[in-house]
């Protein structure tokens, strides 16, 4: 079988790029450095039923509704994959996926573990990056510094750390975040080598493929 192919849903040039990472593992710098270094590559907007937390915007950094909302995108199957995640739902919604990447846009999503399993399902291309913490010492005194140093609120973050990097042996790519900007020059790398990838080439090219006579 041809590891290229294209699902129904993934017809088209643009790539699906999954970050998955437990907190504190410095995701979501990473991704915001790498979405200002590459001008093709699109933030997918997740809806999520949490509270907002100060300085994030509705729209930008996430569609934030009331479960109500959620289960209705849900059951009329707007969204493509949906996970409960800390006691939240959160979800990808499909419309603007297909759209980016039938125009030829790479997508960026920042999801879970369980969201990635749904998305690789309907996106066999999909490119998976798991991000890890350089130690667990390392990884407690990040989620320290997040506000509460409440041992019982770090356990369970702990915890929940701990089951999130259970799969990151479902990932093709890890980056250990020791270095900033090593890890984010890491980042920008697989998506640059993901573009060379025999079925991003052919899709894009087509044309020259055609002309020079190689299947796809
Ligand atoms: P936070 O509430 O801290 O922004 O995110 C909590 C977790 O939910 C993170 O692991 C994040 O990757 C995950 N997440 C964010 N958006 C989505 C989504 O659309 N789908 C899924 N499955 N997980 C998501």
């Amino acid at each position: 079988m041809s590891t290229h192919s294209f699902s129904k849903d993934d017809p088209r040039p643009g790539s699906v790029l999954l970050v998955a990472a437990p907190s504190g593992a410095g995701k979501s710098s990473l991704v915001r450095g790498l979405l200002a270094r590459d001008p093709h590559l699109r933030l997918s907007v997740s809806c999520t039923t949490r509270e907002p937390r100060p300085g994030e915007v509705d729209g930008r950094d996430y569609h934030f509704v009331r479960q109500a909302e959620f289960e209705h995108l849900r059951d009329a199957g707007e969204l493509l994959e949906w996970a409960r995640v800390h006691g939240n739902y959160y979800g990808t919604l499909r419309q603007p996926i297909v759209e980016a990447t039938r125009e030829g846009h790479d997508v960026l999503l920042e999801i879970d573990w369980q969201g990635a399993r749904q998305i690789r399902a309907r996106y066999p291309s999909a490119i998976g990056v798991f991000i890890l913490p350089p130690s667990i010492e390392e990884l407690e005194k990040r989620l320290h510094l997040r506000g509460t140093d409440d041992p019982a609120v770090i356990a369970q973050r702990l915890l929940a750390a701990g089951g999130e990097m259970a799969h990151a042996n479902e990932f093709e790519y890890v980056i250990i975040n020791q270095d900033f900007t090593t890890a984010l020059a890491e980042l920008c790398e697989i998506v640059r080598v993901g573009r060379l990838r025999f079925g991003a080439q052919s899709a894009r090219h087509s044309q020259l493929f055609q002309q020079l006579g190689i299947s796809v």
